[in-house]
């Protein structure tokens, strides 16, 4: 594609280039950003590297540095975290509008859960929304999972952003238990299962005795 992009605008200014280019980076970067790693970016930059050098030799006859210093230069960049970086190339017309390179996009990796971490604090309601919108309110789970302080009521474990959460009422509503605050937990829903098994086994118990 961007090589395309790249042979289609042979004559066009650089600006042109650039406009065109910068959105594609962008979008392709961000989108891979949680699957790639820095060194895929940086070798794709160093592939465009490639394709814009022969674009601009193209354009003006064997490379003179001086001639590819109107398109290339040196300089320093700010990028989204605030850390700034020395760069050996950008492409960049006379007043400033510069190409983008896939390596200023931050990889985004999803941390492993330790058990002994204590998770989410003070982001719950972003992670009830979140996990919210398959099982319950999300205001009601943010609730649930800010007073259980991040962990499952049954096996004692904490919730990991990947666990499917169910809302479930500890004293069942088939035995009596009302919707109310008080009453419900947060749950996996492995540990769900686990518990109303268990309520069952015990409401059978219970009405054998009860028989008895
Ligand atoms: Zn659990």
């Amino acid at each position: 594609m961007i090589k395309g992009v790249i042979k289609q605008h042979k004559t066009a200014p650089q600006s042109a280039l650039i406009s065109k280019l910068n959105p594609i980076i962008r979008g392709w970067s961000n989108y891979y950003s949680g699957v790639v790693s820095m060194e895929t970016f940086s070798k794709l930059d160093n592939i465009i590297w490639q394709m814009l050098r022969a674009w601009t030799i193209s354009r003006c006859g064997k490379a003179s540095y001086e001639k590819l210093g109107n398109y290339f230069h040196k300089g320093t960049v700010k990028l989204s975290h605030g850390k700034e970086r020395q760069e050996s190339w950008l492409f960049k017309t006379k007043d400033g509008l510069q190409l983008w390179k896939h390596n200023w996009t931050q990889i985004v990796r999803h941390t492993l859960i330790r058990p002994d971490a204590t998770l989410y604090d003070g982001n719950w309601t972003y992670w009830a929304t979140r996990k919210g919108q398959a099982i319950d309110t999300p205001n009601r789970v943010a609730k649930l999972l800010k007073k259980q302080k991040g962990r499952c009521s049954w096996c004692g474990q904490y919730f990991a952003p990947s666990d499917l959460v169910e809302v479930d009422h500890i004293i069942p509503r088939n035995h009596g238990g009302k919707d109310e605050y008080k009453n419900l937990q947060l749950l996996h829903r492995h540990c769900h299962d686990d518990k109303t098994a268990f309520d069952n086994a015990n409401a059978v118990s219970l009405t054998m005795e009860q028989s008895d």
